[in-house]
């Protein structure tokens, strides 16, 4: 018996939706299996979001600010799980991104392998928030996808230093002037051409086109992005 299974059965795996606690071998149960929304077309070419006006192919935030990025691809509907990301967050159940990095590297598999990336970026948290929280929701995601994939998790690169302010706080505006100082480049050696970011939630595209920007300036050239869920589009 390895050490996961010992501690499985002292911790039993829950339901990433409705918390109770599961059988071995199963996570998501099955009156739960449903709720999840995958993002029903249209979608915006760039950031994968819902679009509700006809005959568009880009969001308006997009279409307003594009960010540094290539492409992105969201799986799920925010509002679907919205408070299962809640308890992946705040409430200490990291295993619920256990579940949904694998569901995502899974269901991405193939977009991954084409773009071929040097190595996948989990957004990260700034140090306050990690010692508080004890882990970053993004590296988790990442490390499930780099798992079905086989493409290597990079931590050490993208860092988030500054202790920003509360982003839903801020209007439109200062959102994007607050995330333009939010992340630097460690100095290393390690020289990456293609990444793919990973974070929880996309709404509005300014943490991911503000990580973008900065990895621009240190010759990254392209730059795709994975998130777990999307806001609606306007
Ligand atoms: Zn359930
Ligand atoms: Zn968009």
């Amino acid at each position: 018996m390895d050490y996961d299974k010992i501690g499985r059965i002292f911790f039993p795996v829950h339901c990433p939706i409705c918390d109770r606690a599961q059988p071995e071998g199963q996570r998501i149960c099955p009156e739960c299996a449903g709720i999840p929304r995958i993002v029903q077309p249209p979608r915006c070419l760039k950031c994968s979001k819902h679009i509700n006006t006809p005959g568009e192919i880009y969001c308006y935030d997009c279409l307003r600010n594009p960010g540094e990025y290539d492409r992105g691809f969201s799986l799920f509907e925010y509002q679907s799980i919205h408070d299962s990301i809640s308890a992946f967050k705040n409430l200490g159940r990291p295993e619920y991104g256990e579940y949904y990095g694998r569901i995502l590297g899974e269901h991405y598999r193939e977009e991954i392998r084409k773009i071929k990336p040097d190595a996948l970026l989990p957004i990260p948290l700034h140090e306050k928030k990690y010692r508080i929280r004890g882990y970053n929701q993004a590296e988790i995601l990442a490390r499930e996808i780099g798992k079905v994939t086989g493409v290597p998790v990079v931590n050490d690169f993208l860092l988030r230093p500054n202790v920003t302010k509360v982003q839903k706080e801020l209007g439109r505006l200062e959102r994007r002037n607050n995330m333009k100082k939010a992340f630097h480049i460690a100095e290393n050696d390690v020289k990456l051409k293609t990444v793919i970011l990973v974070d929880d939630i996309y709404t509005t595209g300014s943490t991911i086109g503000a990580a973008a920007a900065v990895l621009k300036t240190v010759g990254v050239e392209t730059i795709y992005f994975i998130t777990l869920a999307t806001g609606r589009g306007y």
